[in-house]
Order: C-alpha cells, then sequence, then structure tokens
C-alpha cells in the first residue's frame, strides 16, 4: 500500500476490551458494504439498518433507543431541533383537504407552520380550547386527520385531559400528537396516555446545557415509522452524532437537574404568588394553575419553567425592570443550567380560548444556581416593578 492510500485507509484496530461507559461518537455519511450484493439490496435493510449516515448511526440510534424505552414507544427518530419534531409529527400524515386541530396554547411556532406551511398545501389549521375537551368535540369533524396537544402550554401552562381528547380523536379516525418538552418523559409519558405522538424538544431539558439543538419524536405503533422515515429522507433531515453525544451526556444527568430546577420553581412561585404585584403564578403543581388536578392525576413531577402574571397596573414596567436582574440571563428558550426570565406576548397566538390578562407573561426556566441567589434576583425584580408602578401611578 502506498503513501497516499495509507492516508485515508484505515487500519483495523480491535474495539474489543474497551469498553467505556460513553457513547462513542460514529461520525459517517458513507457506509461501506461488504459486497455488491449487499449493497444492491441495502433497502431492504429497514429503518433498523444502516445504509447512509443521514438515516442514523450507532450514537443517534442509542439515543434514539433510549427515547424510545422512556416513552414506551415502538421507535425514535431525531430532527435538528425541537421545531423540526413537531412539523414533521404533522407532515407526513396530513394531506389537501385534511385538517388539524391544535391546542390554543402550542409552541407558537407550530400555529405559524400550520397557518402558513400547512395552508399552503391544502390542509386546514383550526384551533381548540386546550382546558374543554367539549370544544374539541365541537370542532372535530371526518376530515380531521391530526389532533395536537401540547401539556402544559406553552407559557400559560394549561395540562390537558389527553386520555378524554385521545378517545374524541380516535372516534374520528384522528392521530393524537403531544408536545412533551416541558415535562419531559421522566415527568409525563403521553404515549401511555392516548398519544400516538410524542415530540421532545431535547435542546431543552434533555440536552440541558443551552448548547445545541435537537429534536425527537416518538411513535407508538410500528406503522407510522415508514411514513416519517420516508419524508425525513426526502426533504433531507438528520442531526449531527457529535450533537446526539451531547444530548446523551445531558440526559444522564436529567432526573437530578429536574428535581433541582422543580425544587427552586417551587421556591420561587411561593414567593412571586405571594406579592400584590402578582395577579397568578401558572405552574402545574399549584392549586389554582389550570389543569392542576389533571398534572397530580397523569405526571410525575414537575420541571422548573413557568408563567407569572402580573396586575394589568404593574405588567407595563416588568420588561424594564428586568435590566436590575444579576444572576437570571434575560433570552429564550429554557432548561438550561442557567435561570432565564422571558417576557413573552400571548395574545396574538391565542384565537380559541382568547388571553384576557395583560399581554406579558414573563416566562422563568429555573437552573441549577444556588435557589437563595434567585430569590435575591427576584426580590429586587418585585421591588423595582412595584416602584415603577407607583411612580406611574404619581405621575397620572
Ligand atoms: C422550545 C420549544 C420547542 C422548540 O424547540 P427548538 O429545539 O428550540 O426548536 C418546541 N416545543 C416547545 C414546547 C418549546 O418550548
Amino acid at each position: 500500500m502506498k503513501d497516499l492510500t495509507r492516508c485515508v485507509v484505515n487500519p483495523p484496530v480491535p474495539a474489543e476490551g474497551f469498553d467505556s461507559l460513553a457513547v462513542p461518537v460514529h461520525r459517517g455519511s458513507t457506509i461501506r458494504f461488504a459486497t455488491s450484493r449487499e449493497y444492491q439490496s441495502r433497502g431492504e435493510r429497514g429503518h433498523a439498518g444502516y445504509s447512509y449516515g443521514l438515516y442514523g448511526t450507532p450514537t443517534t440510534r442509542t439515543l434514539e433507543a433510549k427515547l424510545t424505552a422512556l416513552e414506551h414507544g415502538a421507535w425514535t427518530v431525531l430532527l435538528p431541533s425541537g421545531q423540526a419534531a413537531n412539523s414533521f409529527a404533522m407532515l407526513p400524515f396530513l394531506s389537501a383537504g385534511d385538517r388539524v386541530l391544535i391546542a390554543d396554547s402550542a409552541y407558537p411556532p407550530v400555529r405559524d407552520f400550520a397557518d402558513r406551511d400547512l395552508a399552503r398545501l391544502g390542509i386546514e389549521a383550526g384551533y381548540y380550547d386546550p382546558t374543554d375537551v367539549a370544544d374539541l368535540e365541537r370542532r372535530i369533524d371526518g376530515r380531521t386527520r391530526l389532533v395536537w396537544c401540547e401539556s402544559p402550554g406553552s407559557t400559560t401552562m394549561e395540562v390537558q385531559d389527553l386520555p378524554a381528547i385521545a378517545a374524541v380523536a380516535r372516534r374520528h379516525g384522528a392521530l393524537v400528537g403531544c408536545d412533551n418538552s416541558w415535562a419531559t418523559p421522566l415527568n409525563f409519558k403521553p404515549l401511555d396516555h392516548g398519544a400516538d405522538l410524542v415530540t421532545e424538544a431535547l435542546t431543552k431539558y434533555v440536552g440541558g446545557h443551552s448548547d445545541l439543538l435537537m429534536g425527537s419524536l416518538t411513535v407508538r405503533d410500528e406503522a407510522l415509522i415508514p411514513p416519517i422515515r420516508g419524508c425525513l429522507g426526502r426533504y433531507g433531515i438528520g442531526v449531527s452524532p457529535d450533537d446526539a453525544s451531547l444530548v446523551l451526556r445531558g440526559l444522564e444527568t436529567l432526573g437530578v437537574r429536574m428535581r433541582h430546577a422543580a425544587e427552586g420553581a417551587a421556591a420561587l412561585a411561593w414567593r412571586l404568588s405571594a406579592h400584590p404585584m402578582v395577579r397568578q403564578v401558572l405552574y402545574p403543581p399549584l392549586a389554582h394553575s389550570p389543569g392542576h388536578d389533571l398534572w397530580k392525576r397523569d405526571f410525575a413531577g414537575a420541571s422548573g419553567v413557568f408563567g407569572v402574571v402580573f396586575t394589568d397596573a404593574a405588567a407595563p414596567h416588568v420588561l424594564p425592570a428586568l435590566d436590575v436582574l444579576r444572576t437570571f440571563a434575560i433570552g429564550a428558550s429554557w432548561g438550561g443550567t442557567r435561570s432565564l426570565m422571558a417576557p413573552m406576548p400571548i395574545k396574538r397566538h391565542r384565537t380559541a380560548r382568547p388571553w384576557g390578562g395583560a399581554d406579558l407573561v414573563l416566562r422563568i426556566s429555573v437552573g441549577l444556581e444556588d435557589p437563595s441567589d434567585l430569590l435575591d434576583d427576584v426580590a429586587a425584580l418585585l421591588d423595582e416593578v412595584s416602584a415603577r408602578t407607583g411612580r406611574a401611578a404619581a405621575d397620572a
């Protein structure tokens, strides 16, 4: 073998005896076939086999298998973001003339995808009240192929009655999909409660360190795999094995991180709900939060993300008051090690269940800092909101 050839051909190195606890990163586009016959018949390898890097490597398959087991599903595919997981939970199952019914509290980009891209394909999107199964029942019809849930809902945190929703959908021959990013499969398993498809924004808690973007889509039934796999292949959607290995690392500490975040969130939620400038804290573990009883019935725990609704007088002063924060960072996304606050508009994203409160909900994601530093920050924020609200009242 000449040197230039040696440069590109890998010598055989035994992997035997190297039983690392870490999942190796397998990079690859080309998969080598031992014989022409194997290459010729590669299409018969199915979704579990290897034929091209885009369709999976041992690294991504390891993450998919872990998620499949945690979700109690049949198979999982990884996508480049949580939003991609939501889009590709819908696309393979909808055709021109079909309808999809989406919870009014869904992640806003899901609405945007439905209203623009699905509409362009002749698929009609409708929205239903996430807290009212009778409202879904009134809106669903024979053209509805998919009912989309997100429980609890983005920012406003409504917990949905998934078993009741799934029963309505099944009577009409519709699939049920659920975005489970808040709970993660540790705290809720939508497939056990009637969903056919479940998505996770692995970007958030599972990755857990604000350093990657990824999503997962897990199906309950093997029959749902080929339409999804085929669609992903045609659109050319795959993920980096390096990112998958970071998600695998994050997954190992998911349980302890979530428990710490939930404890910190509970302390902050209590502090905030006692303040006169706060109208309501939207956090399923709190008794007055929408769907609290359903959360108690169906969920094994909470994460550290919640929403804060201020009084109408205080709400306009929340945004500028955020500049007093020292430990919290101002920013979108959530589920990482750093605690975050982000002011979210709600009204423009609600049509089936109009939002009555001030058009700002402060979304708080509690991270892994010492909760006492976070409580100090919240106290300073509330003082600043109170001072600004008081000054505005005096000027009026
Ligand atoms: C952030 C988020 C997503 C999207 O995740 P990305 O990886 O950022 O695309 C989907 N669903 C919910 C509920 C989210 O909060």
